[in-house]
């Protein structure tokens, strides 16, 4: 990292630097956050990676960090600074997971920043990633994530922030525009197994899972309308998740590095469609790993602990019949309606932008 990992409080040139900003955007009906439809964002950031379902109003007080800019609908400066402190954490810790040297691999030029967007009195809640920043609960909401659920919201911080990367990596040029988007079940199942919210299912699990015969196989779902039945969302994000973690498992999976994963990010940014790029970068292409997925799973799943399991491996579909609805084990919580994101719906003529998102989780109560 080239840069100090000093956070700064609110600092005036800062403020300073962000203020042609807010001298056009504090009028009384209150600022608009850099977002969808304000006519004063940033050039290039923000405004393109939303679909415009919200208007981010901010209260003129960004907070500024080292890789962060805060905005919030009335979130205090010290809730603010404590979030910005755990963003700047988690980037650390994801920026040397991923093995970035230098902050100009994720696209950092001087000027550039991440935004979050705190929510303090939007209800509900979303937490979102997107290109050039993410949405979470302010730590000073109703909701006082830290206090009632802080592992829940670091989790949320590294899933999201996790979308960030990719999409800084990628050099997407917004939310998903095709084909420079990672499929959804890539996406997510690595923002899942990242996040720190990925539970192996036993290979039992897997088989009464599948036996459902709405479920279809994880990596068919590429983008958001390909999702057979959106309530069940949190389901196949554990499944998506199981999907990543085969692929990474040195020890009984595919066996994908840090270095084949940037890879695959890198030739993306260079071009690539991601079915190219997860064939270069990962030796397998996409079509095989959904054409030979249960095959591949149940072997997987078989292998526990480092010794192969005597259970055989049907070779089709044609899995146990319908098995009790065990299911649930594999199914995530869903109580409540804090922090849900919004309905996954893409909103009309949004087919060729994908958000990324949190699973439709509550945090644990
Ligand atoms: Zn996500």
């Amino acid at each position: 990292m080239s840069r100090s990992k000093r956070l700064t409080r609110v600092p005036i040139l800062a403020l300073l630097a962000v203020l042609p900003l807010l001298a056009t955007s504090c009028d009384s009906e209150g600022p608009a956050a850099p977002g969808p439809g304000s006519d004063d964002c940033p050039p290039g950031q923000w405004e393109a990676d939303s679909y415009g379902y919200r208007t981010w109003r901010h209260d003129c007080e960004p907070y500024v960090s080292d890789h962060f800019t805060v905005y919030s609908d009335g979130s205090s400066t010290a809730a603010k600074d404590t979030l910005a402190r755990l963003a700047e954490g988690v980037f650390s810790e994801l920026a040397a997971e991923f093995l970035i040297a230098s902050e100009a691999e994720l696209g950092f030029t001087p000027g550039y920043t991440y935004y979050i967007y705190a929510q303090k009195n939007m209800t509900p809640t979303v937490a979102e990633g997107y290109r050039h920043g993410l949405l979470i609960a302010a730590i000073d909401s109703r909701e006082r994530p830290t206090q009632r659920y802080p592992i829940w919201y670091r989790y949320l911080m590294r899933h999201e922030l996790m979308h960030v990367f990719q999409f800084s990596l990628i050099d997407c040029p917004g939310n998903g525009e095709w084909p420079h988007w990672l499929d959804i079940w890539f996406s997510e199942g690595q923002a899942v197994v990242v996040g720190g919210r990925y539970t192996r299912p036993t290979l039992q699990q897997f088989r009464t899972w599948f036996s459902d015969s709405t479920h279809i196989i994880p990596v068919r779902i590429q983008r958001r309308p390909d999702f057979p039945d959106v309530d069940r969302m949190g389901e196949y994000y554990q499944m998506f998740a199981l999907t990543y973690a085969y692929l990474v498992d040195t020890t009984h999976g595919h066996g994908a590095s840090v270095a084949d994963l940037r890879n695959l990010f890198q030739y993306m940014k260079d071009g690539d469609t991601f079915h190219d790029a997860f064939q270069r970068a990962l030796g397998i292409s996409v079509s095989s790993l959904e054409a030979n997925y249960l095959n591949i799973m149940e072997e997987y799943l078989a292998t526990q602990n480092g010794a192969k399991l005597t259970t055989p491996a049907p070779a089709t579909r044609a899995l146990p019949s319908r098995l009790p609805t065990a299911t649930l084990e594999l199914k995530l919580e869903t109580r409540g309606a804090s922090l849900h994101p919004r309905p996954l719906e893409p909103h009309s003529g949004a087919t060729h932008v994908t958000r990324a998102s949190a699973p439709p989780l509550d945090p644990p109560s």
